[in-house]
């Protein structure tokens, strides 16, 4: 299985939200929705304290719980990765899905009557493409690439710099980074 993975280093993430807008105007996402959005949280310990910012979408998850939760086959993982799509023609709205995901990744539903959420842009990666928000940000403080492949920025990343995932106690095994 090829494991995309994405890689944010919170350093330099200044929650400007130029990947949100990239990510409604590339999936062309209904207003009111989003795929992505900013998290401002607060790092380290009093009074020694800074800003963290952090851009969240699905996480991509080895262990997706939304897929296996689905009792229609809608949602699946794309080419043997763990890329989670939703296929709208199977989609009945049940939401068990929604129930089953951990980080509250998925739209509540579509207008057009389907559960929607964040593709890791599958299409702009078959064409060897960077996702629509990694290649929007203006700092430059996004990542994406193969975890397989030693050689790939993000497993170089990874290897160098100490990171986090979101609630790693979940057991889905996410594959959103955040450098800490
Ligand atoms: Fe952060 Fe980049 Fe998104 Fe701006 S575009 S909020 S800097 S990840
Ligand atoms: Fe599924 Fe939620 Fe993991 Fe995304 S973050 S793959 S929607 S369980
Ligand atoms: Fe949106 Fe694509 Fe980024 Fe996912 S990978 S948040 S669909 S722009």
């Amino acid at each position: 299985m090829t494991r995309y993975a994405m890689v944010s280093d919170t350093h330099l993430c200044i929650g400007c939200g130029d990947c949100v807008v990239a990510c409604k105007t590339e999936n062309k996402i209904p207003a009111g929705l989003n795929r992505d959005w900013i998290v401002e949280a607060t790092r380290g310990t009093y009074p020694d304290l800074t800003t963290e910012f952090r851009s969240e979408r699905c996480n991509h998850c080895t262990h997706a719980t939304c897929v296996t939760s689905c009792p229609t086959g809608a949602s699946h993982t794309w080419k043997d990765s763990n890329i989670v799509l939703v296929a709208a023609e199977k989609c009945t709205g049940c939401k068990a899905c929604i129930a089953a995901c951990p980080y509250d990744a998925r739209l509540l539903m579509h207008p057009d009557g389907y559960v929607d959420k964040c593709t890791f842009c599958h299409h702009r990666v078959d064409q060897g493409l960077d996702p629509a928000c990694v290649s929007s940000c203006p700092t430059r403080c996004m990542y994406f690439g193969n975890l397989d492949e030693r050689d790939s920025v993000v497993s170089r990343l990874l290897r160098e710099r100490s990171h986090k995932v979101l609630q790693p106690e979940t057991g889905n095994q996410p594959q959103v980074y955040y450098l800490t």
